[in-house]
């Protein structure tokens, strides 16, 4: 058992593998507030990595609506009934046990096994909304019902749950990047990773009869590129880079920026306590008392930060290369009223400006002798 601080619960926990930290950490953000669930995202994780045999209710990317929608289904919430509600006290340390502490030492970690059937319905619960409307009810400027999107893909955790409960120490994190992977070769197929993952991210092949799991993009990584379900996000919810490990955050990454400095982005279940690195911009609508159960104490205060981004130069320079290049974006900077990207190789690769430009087309194109219509 090695002690390690777990910067997202304030506390130092019991985590039963040792390791150093990662030369840096790969992270994801992603806005709630923009994502429509068009499962873009998920298609072109499927089509990528998981359409072989065995992998038919495979998902490492999915997207579910809450509060009702989970996939495999009760993942959360089946967690949070075994676990007990959780605590936190006045400076946001949480007082309540995590997975690796539930159990008692020397144990595995709390978790569950999902059943066939919760595998059954990707899209359980899909765009139901919290209530029913009262009849008569007109839109008055405030919603009475809400409802907002989950994007999901496996967190690359600080303190994996899964690693720690394999007995076969199949899996593995990436010192270079963090990215946590199963060895295919030393997988048993005994599942207990599935029970540990608190976000059932590692899915079960009977073909193979082996465990597998979202593996970062790292090819893709390794060459510099965004993981494919970031490129391929029609609502530019997500931005993929990495969390500085080996020093102080810096605030020319846009990652260390957006989560760890201004605290806009919050990690999920951080109660659970293995230190997810997908970081959630929580929707304004939606009650603090719902989004505190998934994203911890600081709700109220990134959403106070969302709503006054218009006048927070720095910060909505940060959010607006969301999406806006296909390389993975290692320092940003906001240059009179453009907010600008550089890549790892130290290359300009995204200059978004603040205000979308308008360009007038005369009716006639001289260059085409084309007539130019509106018929829209
Ligand atoms: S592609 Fe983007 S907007 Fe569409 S569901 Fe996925 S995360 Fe949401
Ligand atoms: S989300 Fe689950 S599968 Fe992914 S690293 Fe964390 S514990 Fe492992
Ligand atoms: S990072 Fe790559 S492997 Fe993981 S969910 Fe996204 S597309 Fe799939």
């Amino acid at each position: 058992m090695a002690k390690r601080f777990n910067w997202q619960i304030g506390r130092e926990l019991e985590y039963p593998y040792d390791a150093p930290p990662p030369k840096r950490q790969v992270a994801y953000i992603f806005d709630t507030n923009k994502c429509i669930e068009c499962q873009t995202c998920t298609v072109a994780c499927k089509t990528a990595w998981t359409s072989g045999k065995g992998q038919e209710t495979t998902f490492w990317n999915n997207v579910e609506t809450k509060p009702y929608g989970s996939y495999p289904q009760g993942w959360d919430s089946k967690l949070m009934d075994q676990c007990g509600g959780c605590q936190w006290n006045q400076e946001n340390k949480l007082v309540s046990l995590t997975v690796f502490e539930k159990n008692g030492k020397g144990k595995p970690p709390a978790g569950h096994m999902p059943t066939d059937k919760d595998y059954a319905s990707p899209n359980h619960g899909e765009d139901d909304i919290s209530g029913m409307v009262d009849q008569g009810h007109h839109f008055g400027g405030l919603h009475p019902v809400w409802m907002f999107y989950l994007a999901r893909i496996c967190n690359h955790c600080d303190h994996p749950s899964c690693l720690a409960a394999c007995p076969r120490k199949a899996i593995y994190k990436r010192n270079e990047d963090g990215i946590v992977l199963v060895d295919q070769k030393r997988c048993r197929g005994y599942q207990e990773c599935i029970k540990a993952c608190p976000y059932k991210k590692v899915f079960y092949n009977i073909i193979n009869r082996a465990s597998e799991k979202c593996i970062g993009c790292y090819p893709r990584v390794e060459e510099g590129n965004v993981a494919l379900c970031v490129e391929s996000c029609i609502g530019k919810i997500r931005l993929h880079g990495f969390l500085t490990t080996d020093g102080k955050p810096r605030e020319d990454n846009p990652l260390d920026y957006i989560v760890k400095i201004r605290k806009l982005a919050l990690p999920s279940y951080p109660q659970f306590g293995t230190g997810p690195n997908v970081f959630y911009i929580p929707p304004v609508h939606v009650p603090n008392e719902f989004l505190e159960q998934i994203f911890g104490p600081g709700v109220e205060d990134a959403k106070k930060l969302y709503k006054a981004l218009k006048d927070d130069k720095k910060l909505l320079g940060a959010m607006m290369l969301f999406g806006a290049s296909d390389r993975i974006l290692t320092r940003f900077e906001v240059q009179g009223d453009e907010a600008v990207g550089w890549d790892v190789d130290n290359k300009e690769v995204a200059r978004v400006p603040f205000t979308e430009p308008t360009y007038y087309r005369k009716h006639l194109d001289p260059k085409t002798s084309a007539y130019r219509h509106n018929t829209a």
